[in-house]
């Protein structure tokens, strides 16, 4: 086999299967829908470190008109967090629909209110980021597993290192450190 047919391969491949380029100038006018099935592959290529995992359903609908083009992501499935009472993995179910405004101009952006700017001499941009924010936005601001349910050895670890003084407020209210209190009992 020639040693450069291989590499050729693989490119071919990867871009069937993963080709998060939309073609937003070339597109027809009419709406377009663009599948994905979002793996452990595509959160570990973002290089980012806030979901480690995940199987998620993406539909982005580009709506394309004479007058301006707008775009849905819909995205459902579940991604794969750190819990941060015991730092173990958490998996979440999330649920994200949003909408955005494309404009062509300079460069990439994204800017308030919702608006994509895609070059205008490319015509196409690389949608994955922003799939990946739509995710992230949708999921709640405090990731913790339910009460019970978190690694006891982390959690015991980590409160070795809670100083005693936030140990004894937080007694008053927390269940966590009334059952621990119980034991003792
Ligand atoms: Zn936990």
């Amino acid at each position: 086999m020639h040693p450069l047919f291989v590499p050729a391969l693989h490119i071919c491949m990867a871009s069937e299967n993963n080709n998060y380029t939309l073609p937003i100038k070339q597109l027809p006018v009419g709406s377009h829908d663009f599948k994905y099935t979002l793996n452990r592959e595509f959160f570990a290529d973002l290089e980012q470190d806030e979901i480690s995992d995940g199987i998620v359903n993406v539909v982005v609908n580009v709506a394309k008109s004479q007058r301006n083009i707008t775009m849905n992501i819909a995205a459902t499935g579940k991604v794969v967090v750190t819990c941060d009472r015991c730092l173990a993995p958490l998996t979440l179910d999330m649920e994200a629909d949003d909408f955005f405004n494309v404009i062509f101009g300079e460069e990439y952006a994204e800017e308030g209110d919702n608006v994509v700017v895609v070059p205008e001499q490319d015509g196409e941009f690389d949608v994955s980021w922003l799939i990946y924010e739509t995710i992230l936005l949708s999921l709640p601001f405090n990731h913790t597993h339910e009460e019970g349910e978190c690694n006891p050895e982390m959690e015991e670890t980590l409160k070795r290192y809670t100083p005693n003084g936030e140990d004894e407020q937080e007694s008053e209210s927390d269940p966590r450190w009334d059952a621990l209190k119980n034991m003792h009992k």
